[in-house]
């Protein structure tokens, strides 16, 4: 493995025939980083550590249709493939798999992957009705596709990164699912292709998911232990900035039950509508015991 070698070529891939051709050339160990494109440093955050981990660097840029409801972004979500070619390149990338959408679903395509239980049918499962079968199921073909043997994905989207987990572990697919921080703007909002939408008005008010999240790990440093206190605090936070909120959880950091009582690490999870743009972040919020823990 040389983690470091930049690569002086570059492939764009469009068909899964080339993709599986490509895949069965590449050296060493194959990692995958799945993204929606219009790329910002949370995306190249995965990419540097598949770069480290991983002989075969493949970036997969799809904005997949079946994890979009009726109604949301899919017809505007933003693209800029110039830029993001030229990103990935500089980040070393191996392969850039961009297929249209009827390579992933061909006409005939009717078969899907559902996830079951409180760690897809909550939260994000419950306000984007089939958003998980839709996602499961991308990543799945994806698998299959690329054959990664690591695949990399941001702690931001925590509730996908679980559905992930439990789908590669129960189908027993051969793939080290790899989750990673959160990365966020100098003021602390979390990076987002989504963010793109933001009026300036917007943006601002945007930074009220943040500030919710950090007056939450406060207090639960000062010693704060009900859960449903900090879920109304963060509430009010929100509120007071005018977004409309979607839900705010506090949940087991792992199998995203919903916690009366902070005595284990917890996930503060919140979703909101800044205008028309809907917005995800979370936080771990870490007993002070365990986070002085080595
Ligand atoms: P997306 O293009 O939004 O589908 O995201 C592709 C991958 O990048 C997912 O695994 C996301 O969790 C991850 N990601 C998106 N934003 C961030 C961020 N701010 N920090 C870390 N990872 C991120």
């Amino acid at each position: 493995m040389s983690g470091a070698r930049r690569p002086t070529h570059m492939r764009t891939i469009t068909t899964v025939a080339e993709m599986t051709t490509a895949r069965d050339a590449a050296a060493g160990t194959v990692g995958l980083v799945p993204t929606m494109g219009l790329l910002h440093e949370g995306h190249l955050s995965l990419v540097r550590r598949a770069r480290a981990g991983c002989d075969t660097v493949t970036v997969s840029i799809f904005v997949n249709p079946t994890q979009f409801g009726p109604g949301e972004d899919l017809d505007r979500y933003p693209r800029d493939e110039k830029r993001d070619l030229a990103l990935l390149r500089d980040e070393g990338t191996n392969l850039v798999f961009m297929p249209p959408p009827e390579e992933i679903y061909p006409p005939d395509f009717d078969d899907w992957v559902e996830v079951g239980g409180p760690i897809a049918e909550r939260l994000e499962g419950e306000h984007r009705p089939g958003h998980f079968r839709g996602v499961a199921t991308v990543v799945a073909r994806l698998f299959r596709i690329v054959r990664p043997d690591r695949a990399y994905f941001g702690e931001k989207d925590a509730q996908q990164l679980r559905v992930i987990s439990r789908l590669t572990a129960d189908l027993g697919l051969p793939v080290e699912v790899i989750g990673l921080p959160i990365v966020r703007e100098p003021d602390g909002l979390a990076m987002s292709s989504r963010n793109a939408y933001l009026s300036t008005d917007e943006r601002s008010r945007a930074l009220s998911l943040s500030r919710a999240l950090a007056e939450a790990e406060q207090s639960v440093r000062e010693g704060e232990r009900d859960a449903s206190r900090i879920r109304a605090a963060a509430r009010r936070t929100l509120d007071a900035a005018g977004v409309g909120v979607d839900y705010v959880s506090v949940a087991d950091e792992k199998t995203l039950a919903e916690l009366e009582t902070i005595d284990r690490p917890a996930l503060l999870l919140l979703a909101a509508r800044v205008g028309a743009t809907r917005l995800i972040d979370n936080t771990l919020l870490r007993l002070p015991r365990i986070a002085r823990s080595p």
